[in-house]
């Protein structure tokens, strides 16, 4: 089946052409980050704004880089949820109306499916269960993936996700946004050892993450090192408590793999650590492409693909859903809105 998928719930605009055997036949995406750079942040009304112009071309160039009409597509798979709603709406709207006049049924993608089932899209042999530790923008979770819709949350952030305290790092530095990549190369000529910072959680049998008083250790230390010196010990920081944690949850879990997915699993640093800790347990390491990792059309098709296959489709009044969970009880109340 050929499935077309649509993201916009961050200030990512985009659309590609998957299909279910795992062939990417187009994909396009439009980044924002000129319109937000001035505000130092993601503006959610610049970002509703900016989607609705994209989209529509974004769609029209995904269907012409893989030489298909609508007519040629199975299903329409959109991004729901979690993310900012205006955003997440444009999206929605869009891949109803779509799927209304073409006569094809929707998928409504939850954004963390679309990340913990992108691995999956980047190396067809990987299978479940497999412990994804997904890091992203907004969250900082260790769920073991049963299935397509079968994600059980094992630990979760207990303040910031770790794409946020990227961001907010880069901020503090001056290494301006998006913080993430920012971060990463400033990293690469600093010293991970210059600044001593904490590692909040590290060691706690906990299975937790947190990153508040990591981020207001650099606050204060700003100043007194160089930014590299801090981008360097910081994302250290980052790395041992990503690693720590995922060591405390492999032992309670037997999965196929150890596979990390979201933004900041484009890391160079954050792969390198995770790939040594399934190493150790003599696991498969599995990591998506870099550009599979941040937000992209791709993975919403793909999740789309994956739970067309599965035979789950959703009704055109399927509702945006700023926030979406995904574990068990969230599953419960799919489609009763939140
Ligand atoms: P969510 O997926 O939780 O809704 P989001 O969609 O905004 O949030 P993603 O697009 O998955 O998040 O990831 C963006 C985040 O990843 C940002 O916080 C960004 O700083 C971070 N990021 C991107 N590249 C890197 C990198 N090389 N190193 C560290 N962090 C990175
Ligand atoms: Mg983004
Ligand atoms: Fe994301």
């Amino acid at each position: 089946a050929l499935i077309l998928g649509i993201e916009s719930s961050c200030d990512e605009t985009a659309a590609a052409l998957v299909e279910s055997d795992g062939t990417i036949r187009a994909h396009q995406l439009a980044r924002q980050e000129d319109a937000h750079r001035p505000y130092g942040g993601v503006v959610p009304e610049i970002a509703a704004r900016a989607h609705v112009e994209a989209l529509g071309p974004l769609i029209e160039a995904a269907l012409a880089e893989a030489g298909v009409t609508l007519d040629d597509v199975d299903a329409i798979a959109a991004t729901a949820g979690p993310g900012l709603i205006g955003g997440v709406m444009v999206g929605l709207v869009t891949g109803k109306a779509l799927a209304l006049a073409a006569g094809k049924p929707l998928i409504a993608v939850n954004h963390l499916e679309g990340h913990g089932l992108s691995p999956r899209l980047g190396d067809r042999s990987l299978e479940f269960p497999y412990l994804l530790l997904l890091v992203s923008g907004g969250h900082c979770q260790l769920l073991l993936v049963e299935g397509v819709g079968a994600y059980r949350r094992l630990a979760t952030t207990i303040d910031d996700a770790a794409g946020e305290a990227f961001d907010k790092t880069a901020k503090l530095l001056g290494l301006g946004f998006p913080g993430g990549p920012a971060v990463e190369e400033a990293a690469r000529r600093g010293n991970p050892r210059a600044v001593p910072l904490p590692r909040p959680l590290v060691g706690s049998g906990e299975p937790h993450f947190s990153f508040a008083g990591l981020k207001s250790a650099v606050a204060r230390a700003v100043g007194q090192h160089s930014a590299e010196d801090l981008a360097a010990s910081f994302q250290q920081a980052v790395v041992d408590c990503l690693v720590d944690r995922t060591r405390l949850a492999l032992q309670g879990v037997r999965p196929t793999a150890l596979v990390v997915a979201g933004g900041v699993a484009a890391n160079s640093a954050v792969r390198t650590a995770l790939e040594s800790l399934a190493t150790e347990h003599g696991l498969r390491f599995v990591a998506p492409p870099l550009w599979l990792c941040t937000d992209n059309a791709a993975m919403i098709a793909w999740a789309g693909a994956e739970r067309f296959a599965a035979g789950l489709t959703d009704p055109l009044d399927f509702p945006a859903r700023p926030r979406w969970p995904l574990d068990p009880d969230a599953e419960k109340v799919r489609g009763a809105g939140v």
